[in-house]
C-alpha cells in the first residue's frame, strides 16, 4: 500500500492518505511530548514498539467482537487503518486513582476506585482537553446520547480486556483513554475504537513492585521509557 499525501500529523503520529479514500496508513512517530507538549523529546524506537503493542491490543480487541479501525501492520511503524470519523472526546477509563483524578478530587494515587469511572474530555488541544459531561456532548453535538451509551459500553468492555491482559502479564491497568469514530460501510456502520492503545495511552503499574511501565515514566523523568515499554511488550509476548 503507497503512501499518499500527509493528511494530518499529530505529537506521536502522523497519517496519510492511501488510493483507497477508504483508508489511511497510521505511522508512529518516536517523539515523545507531555502536558499538551511543553515537554517534548524523541524517543529511539517508541514508535516501533507502539505499533507493535497497539496492533496486539487492537487485533485481539477484534477478536472479541469489538470493531477497531485497525486492518494491518504494514511495516516497524506503519499501519493500515480504516478512515473513520473521530468523535471529539477522548474516553477515560479509571480503575485506581492517578494523574488528573488524583489532583481533582485529591484521591491518593493508587486507591482502588468502587468501580470503573469512565469520563469525558473534549479534544482542544487550546482548551487542554477540558473534562466534559455527557450532557456538553449531546448539546454540542459531538455525540449523540445513544452514542455516547454505546462509548461508555466499549469502552468498559476493553477494560476488562486489557485488565486481564495485563493482569496476566504481572501488571496493574490503573487507567486508559480511548478515541473512537464512526465509520459508515455498506457492511458496517458504528462505533469502533481507533488511534492506537499502548503504553503512552494508559497507566501500566507492576503489580509487585509499583513500578511505572507508561508515559508518567516521561512525564515524571522517572527513568528510561524505552526500556519500560519494552518491558511491557515482552511480557505480553509480542517481542
Ligand atoms: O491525565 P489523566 O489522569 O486525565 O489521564 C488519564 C489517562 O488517559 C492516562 O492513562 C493518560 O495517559 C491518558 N491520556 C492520554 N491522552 C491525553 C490525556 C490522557 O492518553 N490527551
Amino acid at each position: 500500500m503507497n503512501k499518499g499525501n500527509k493528511l494530518y500529523e499529530g505529537k506521536a503520529k502522523i497519517i496519510y492518505e492511501t488510493k483507497d479514500k477508504n483508508l489511511l496508513i497510521q505511522h508512529f512517530k518516536d517523539d515523545a511530548t507531555a502536558f499538551n507538549n511543553l515537554k517534548k523529546a524523541k524517543v529511539d524506537g517508541k514508535g516501533v514498539l507502539n505499533n507493535r503493542i497497539s496492533e496486539y491490543i487492537l487485533t485481539n480487541l477484534s477478536q472479541l467482537g469489538i470493531k477497531t479501525h485497525f486492518i494491518k501492520r504494514l511495516n516497524m511503524r506503519e499501519q493500515l487503518v480504516k478512515s473513520v470519523e473521530i468523535i471529539p472526546l477522548e474516553v477515560v477509563v479509571r480503575n485506581y486513582a492517578a494523574g488528573s483524578m488524583s489532583e481533582r478530587l485529591a484521591i491518593k494515587e493508587g486507591t482502588r476506585l468502587p468501580r470503573p469511572i469512565v469520563e469525558f474530555y473534549y479534544k482542544d488541544d487550546n482548551l487542554n482537553d477540558p473534562i466534559v459531561t455527557e450532557e456538553h456532548a449531546v448539546a454540542f453535538n459531538w455525540a449523540s446520547q445513544l452514542e455516547l451509551d454505546e462509548m461508555v459500553t466499549l469502552a468498559l468492555r476493553v477494560n476488562d480486556f486489557l485488565s486481564g491482559v495485563m493482569l496476566a502479564a504481572g501488571i496493574r491497568l490503573i487507567d486508559f483513554k480511548i478515541e473512537i469514530g464512526r465509520v459508515f460501510e455498506p457492511e458496517f456502520s458504528g462505533l469502533v475504537i481507533a488511534d492506537e492503545i499502548s503504553p503512552d495511552s494508559c497507566r501500566l503499574w507492576d503489580i509487585k513492585t509499583g513500578n511505572k511501565l507508561d508515559k508518567d515514566v516521561f512525564r515524571k523523568d522517572i527513568g528510561n521509557l524505552k526500556d519500560a515499554y519494552t518491558e511491557v511488550a515482552e511480557r505480553l509476548g509480542i517481542i
